[in-house]
C-alpha cells in the first residue's frame, strides 16, 4: 500500500487514542522501525524519544527480541491458561517474583496496563471479602495520578489532568489526598504528609487499599516526588492495615534509575502492577503480582478462587518475549545505560530552563521533562518535532523525553536539541 492510501483509510475508518473522528490529529504513516529510529513511508527517518509510550527500552526491532518471538511462534502461538501451562509463562513468574520485592510471591498475568490495575483492585477488594470486612472497599490514592482507562481504574486516576470526569457520575467514588508537593531527593515534612494521613485515619475503616504510582507519576503530570513520603504512606498504610497497591506500569525495568521505583524508598508493596516495558514494547502484557497474606486470605475462604480469568492469559508468544526482553535487560549494564541517558537528558535539556514560557525542567532516570507555563499547540508542536527529525509527543504543558536505553550518546544529544529549538521556537511566536 501507499502511504496516501493508507493514510485515506486510516482517515475514513481508524480511531487514534484520544482523538476526533471528524477533527482529525495529523498521523504519520510508519514504515519500519530499527534500534532508536523511526522510518516513515516517505522515507525519513525520526529519533525516538517516546519509546512507543514508555514500552521499547530495548529498541525496536531487535534481533534478540525477534528470534524469541520466532522460535516461540515455531511452538506455539496460544493456548488457553485455564488448566494448561507452559515454559514461558513459568519462566516468566519466576523472574518476576525474583526480581521484584520479597513478599510478592504470586503472579497473575494479564492482557495490558489498565486491566493489571482492575486486577490488583479485585484483588484488594476480595482480600476484605475474604477477610470478613467487606466494608472495606474504597481506595485511597494521590492526586495527578494515572492508573489506565478502564472503569476502575479511571475512578482512581487525577478527576481533573485524569482526563475521565466525562465519566465520574458512574465511578465508584474513591478517596483522594492531593498530589506530594515535597519532591524527588527532598525529604517529606509532616506537613506534607498531613492530609494523607489525615484522611486514610478517617477513612481506615472502609478502605480496602491505597494505590499510587511510586516515585515518579506519569501520565497525570510527570512529577517526581519524595521516596520519603513513598516511605511515609507504606508506614501509615501498615498502621491502619491498608493494603498497599504500587502501579510501576511506567516506572517498572528501569526507568527511573532502579528496576523498580519502590526501590527508591526500600519499601514493599501488598500488590504491584507492572506493563509496558515487560515485553520490550512487542506484545501487549502486564502482571499484577500479590503478596503471600493476600493470596492465602483470597484462597482460604469463599468462593475459594480469585474471581478473574482472561482468553488470552498467560499468552506464550508475549511471555516468551517478556522473558527475552528482560534477560536482555538484566544481563545487560542497565544502570549505567540509565545513568548515562540521564546526564545526557540533564546536559542537554539544561538550555531550556532559560527559554521564556518554561517553568521548570526535571530529570529522573531516563525521564526528562520540559514543563511550560501554558498548554502546548500538539499539532504544531509534532509537526515541528517530525520536521527536525525526532519523534516527541507532548501532552498539556509537557514535553518530555523517555528514550529507549540504547540511544547513543549522540542521538540523546539531537533529542535534546531538538526539544530546546521547538521551545525555542514557540516562544518566538
Ligand atoms: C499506561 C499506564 C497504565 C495503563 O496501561 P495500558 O496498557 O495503557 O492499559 C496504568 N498505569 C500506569 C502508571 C500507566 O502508565
Amino acid at each position: 500500500m501507499q502511504a496516501n492510501d493508507i493514510l485515506a483509510i486510516d482517515q475514513a475508518h481508524a480511531w487514534h487514542p484520544y482523538t476526533s473522528t471528524r477533527d482529525r490529529d495529523p498521523v504519520y504513516p510508519v514504515r519500519a522501525a530499527r534500534g532508536c529510529r523511526i522510518e516513515l513511508s516517505d522515507g525519513r527517518e525520526l529519533i525516538d524519544g517516546m519509546s512507543s509510550w514508555w514500552c521499547a527500552i530495548h529498541g525496536y526491532n531487535h534481533p534478540v527480541l525477534n528470534q524469541a518471538a520466532r522460535d516461540q511462534l515455531e511452538r506455539m502461538a496460544h493456548v488457553m491458561f485455564g488448566g494448561l501451562t507452559h515454559e514461558p509463562a513459568a519462566q516468566l513468574v519466576e523472574r518476576l517474583v525474583a526480581i521484584t520485592p520479597e513478599p510478592l510471591q504470586h503472579v497473575f498475568l494479564c492482557d495490558s496496563g489498565s486491566v493489571s490495575v482492575e486486577v490488583a483492585i479485585k484483588m484488594a477488594l476480595q482480600f476484605w471479602q475474604a477477610a470478613g470486612r467487606p466494608e472495606r472497599h474504597r481506595l485511597l490514592t494521590i492526586r495527578r495520578g494515572y492508573h489506565g482507562d478502564t472503569f476502575n481504574a479511571m475512578s482512581v486516576c487525577d478527576p481533573v489532568t485524569g482526563m475521565h470526569h466525562l465519566f465520574s457520575a458512574t465511578l465508584p467514588q474513591q478517596v483522594f489526598a492531593p498530589a506530594p508537593e515535597c519532591r524527588y531527593g527532598e525529604p517529606c515534612t509532616p506537613a506534607a504528609i498531613a492530609e494523607f494521613a489525615a484522611l486514610i485515619e478517617r477513612h481506615q475503616h472502609e478502605l480496602a487499599a491505597v494505590i499510587l504510582e511510586p516515585i515518579v507519576q506519569g501520565a497525570g503530570g510527570m512529577r517526581f516526588y519524595s521516596a520519603d513520603y513513598l516511605a511515609q504512606v507504606r508506614a501509615l498504610c501498615d498502621r491502619f492495615d491498608v493494603l498497599l497497591i504500587a502501579d510501576e506500569i511506567a516506572t517498572g525495568f528501569g526507568r527511573t534509575g532502579r528496576l523498580f521505583a519502590c526501590e527508591h524508598a526500600g519499601i514493599a508493596p501488598d500488590i504491584m502492577t507492572v506493563g509496558k516495558a515487560l515485553t520490550g514494547g512487542y506484545m501487549t502484557l502486564a502482571a499484577t503480582l500479590a503478596s503471600a497474606r493476600v493470596a492465602d486470605t483470597i484462597s482460604a475462604a469463599a468462593p475459594g478462587a480469585f474471581m478473574h480469568g482472561p482468553t488470552f492469559m498467560g499468552n506464550p508468544l508475549a511471555c516468551a518475549v517478556a522473558n527475552a526482553s528482560l534477560g536482555l535487560l538484566l544481563e545487560d549494564d542497565w544502570q549505567g545505560r540509565v545513568a548515562a541517558i540521564a546526564a545526557g537528558l540533564e546536559r542537554g535539556l539544561a538550555p531550556a530552563r532559560a527559554l521564556p514560557g518554561v517553568a521548570e525542567v526535571r530529570v529522573l532516570g531516563a525521564i526528562g521533562v520540559v514543563e511550560m507555563i501554558e498548554p502546548v499547540a500538539m499539532r504544531e508542536i509534532q509537526r515541528r518535532f517530525v520536521e527536525r527529525g525526532v519523534w516527541v509527543r507532548p501532552f498539556g504543558r509537557l514535553i518530555y523525553l523517555m528514550p529507549p536505553f540504547v540511544i547513543t550518546p549522540e542521538e540523546l544529544e539531537a533529542l535534546c536539541a531538538a526539544v530546546v529549538a521547538v521551545v525555542a521556537d514557540s516562544a518566538a511566536d
